[in-house]
């Protein structure tokens, strides 16, 4: 991940801010989030110091996945004072509003919590600001792009050919908005029966790196559908945090990145 800011003069990038890693999906519920969390708590473990900006802004799942619930402090009434969890500093949407709500905004209302969550909360000096985007290819990704200059963009999909037809659309959007695409991540990619130890391909088996072949793009995951990460991601923990195989993944995965 190296720090090439170049945003422009509407720029939102806050300005202590070396990099920032877009994470994105074509589709919701194929673990862009889990990846997100995961990804920010295994960078800090490595000495990075790593925001997570939950950008999702329809169903925001950080707080949970995180394990925070407060509502983030304005002294000022114009700063935010971000929440810090398992040594990521983090903020997102849900924790300003309220929940079981449904946020029913237009675009221009979207784009505004977007560029106040860059530039109104005090992310600090930071090496890398992980943005949860929402699954698709909407305002809240227009905005970042064209506002916030990311220094890339990682796309998480499962082999399923539904998810990866929308992941193709979501990579042509960064293509199209020239923020260089990192890599694949292919999530729920096998599953390993811990009683039997036979090994199933759920949501189809390969795609995802045959996908990334074909664009010339690293394949820098592939992730088995693993219970400890979902109720790791349930009790607020995330799995890399903790020391079993899903942890060294995730090291691995964050290792990659800041080569
Ligand atoms: P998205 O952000 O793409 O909507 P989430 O990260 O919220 O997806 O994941 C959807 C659900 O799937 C969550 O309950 C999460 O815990 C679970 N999940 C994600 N990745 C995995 C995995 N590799 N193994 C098991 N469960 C997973």
């Amino acid at each position: 991940i190296g720090g090439h800011p170049k945003g422009g003069q509407e720029s939102v990038r806050p300005a202590q801010v070396r990099s920032i890693l877009a994470v994105a999906s074509g589709k919701g519920g194929v673990g862009k989030s889990t990846v997100s969390s995961n990804l920010a708590v295994a960078l800090a473990r490595q000495g990075r110091r790593v925001g997570l900006l939950d950008a999702d802004i329809h169903g925001p799942s950080q707080p949970r996945m995180m394990g925070v619930s407060q509502r983030p402090a304005s002294p000022d009434g114009k700063m935010i004072e971000p929440l810090h969890a398992h040594g990521v500093t983090m903020m997102s949407i849900g924790l300003m509003l309220e929940a079981d709500k449904a946020v029913i905004w237009r675009g221009p209302m979207l784009m505004g919590a977007l560029q106040q969550m860059m530039s109104q909360v005090q992310w600090g000096e930071l090496d890398v600001l992980i943005v949860d985007l929402p699954p698709g290819t909407g305002d809240v990704q227009l905005t970042l792009c064209q506002r916030a200059a990311p220094t890339g963009a990682l796309v998480v999909s499962t082999p399923q050919d539904v998810a990866l037809i929308d992941a193709r659309k979501a990579m042509d959007m960064f293509r199209t908005l020239k923020t260089p695409i990192l890599g694949l991540i292919e999530n729920m990619s096998s599953f390993h029966c811990p009683e039997c130890g036979h090994e199933a391909h759920i949501f189809g088996h390969g795609g995802v790196g045959a996908e990334a072949e074909k664009l010339g793009l690293p394949l820098l995951a592939a992730l088995p559908i693993d219970l400890e990460t979902r109720l790791a991601g349930d009790a607020g923990v995330p799995v890399a945090a903790g020391d079993g195989p899903m942890a060294e993944a995730y090291a691995r995965l964050a290792e990659r990145l800041v080569q």
